[in-house]
């Protein structure tokens, strides 16, 4: 099979997919507009000065694109649904023959029973939705939107009545990570959710003007933990963004893990080239001593900036040279 560069993009175009990390996804941003104003936004949705919406006919281009590389496709915003031609994107991806097409969103729009039947005979057909709250106040303070809890849950429960795969990504923040065991049981009893990741916010975007609302790392696992308890196995969860020395024992949730450069992922669908160097990651010193550090992305300039790099704490062992021997080990602790 022949070997492809991802197309570049500012944008991370491939991501860890599931808990296995087995699986790469290309990603197709397709705006930077959004109907909801989250305070944690890393991609500084609906602000001056951001991406570019992509024309239809670009769009199709690069899907035609991903579709060498993969038969499945992830499209992504801002909040994908507010375009005009959300359902002619999907249909074309699907026209061009993409077995699974992803949403990421963040439900509102699938709230209206009507527009959920109509992405669904479209054929998007697997569904990740952000959700960030127990309650209504809680929920609606962080996406500043008003009616966001409520179209959100009626979004999920919506998808799930048409038969979709829904998975959830939960972005923890300085008000709501007290609660997150909270949010993972109205997940799992009220709404009926098996799949949910708890992602640690980057520093970007209009979270650099927020900063106050990213918790320290050592204040949130504790409730991380109770989280993943809370849990109590019937839904298959994953922790993201946080280094392996600050997670200890959740370790065995954690999808965030860093290939090696031009580590290339090969599968019968598709062959990618990763080259994860991001320039705005950073570590301490003493991070060339840990067993991880080859695998490990450290944390954001952002965060280090304003917190430090006091939470880091090298840990000893054999060195982890491949992403792989990690998810191999994280494996077996999961069985
Ligand atoms: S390499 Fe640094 S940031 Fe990563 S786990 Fe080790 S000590 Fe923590």
């Amino acid at each position: 099979m022949k070997k492809e560069q991802l197309p570049g993009n500012s944008r991370s175009e491939s991501r860890a997919e599931n808990h296995k990390g087995a699986l790469f996804v290309p990603e197709i941003y397709i705006t930077g507009r959004c109907n909801q104003n989250c305070l944690f936004c890393s991609v500084s949705a609906n602000k001056p000065g951001g991406r570019k919406e992509p024309a239809l006919s670009e769009i199709k281009n690069r899907l035609d694109q991903f579709k060498k590389l993969s038969h499945k496709i992830r499209i992504t915003g801002g909040e994908a649904a507010v375009r005009k031609d959300f359902l002619e994107i999907i249909k074309y991806a699907k026209s061009i023959g993409f077995e699974t097409i992803a949403v990421e969103s963040n439900g509102q729009k699938f709230s209206d029973l009507s527009f959920a039947e109509k992405t669904v005979q479209a054929g998007a057909d697997d569904f990740f939705i952000s959700f960030h709250g127990h309650n209504a106040k809680l929920y609606d303070s962080m996406t500043c939107s008003p009616g966001s809890f409520t179209r959100a849950k009626q979004g999920i429960i919506n998808l799930g009545n048409l038969g979709q795969r829904v998975s959830i990504n939960i972005v923890i923040t300085a008000r709501n990570y007290k609660y997150l065991p909270e949010v993972v049981r109205l997940l799992r009893d009220k709404l009926g959710q098996s799949s949910v990741t708890l992602s640690f916010p980057i520093m970007s975007g209009e979270l650099m003007r927020h900063r106050n609302l990213v918790p320290k790392m050592t204040d949130a696992v504790p409730y991380i933990k109770k989280a993943l308890q809370a849990n109590s196995g019937k839904t298959k969860i994953s922790v993201q963004h946080l280094p392996f020395c600050v997670l200890g024992e959740a370790n065995k949730y954690n999808i965030w893990v860093k290939v090696q450069k031009k580590t290339v992922i090969d599968n019968p669908n598709f062959v990618i080239t990763i080259e994860p160097k991001n320039a705005h990651d950073r570590k301490d010193k003493g991070c060339a001593g840990c067993r991880y550090d080859n695998i490990c992305y450290g944390i954001r300039e952002g965060y280090a900036d304003f917190y430090g790099f006091g939470e880091l704490k090298p840990v000893k062992g054999k060195k982890i040279d491949d992403f792989r021997i990690f998810f191999a080990e994280r494996d077996s602790l999961l069985k």
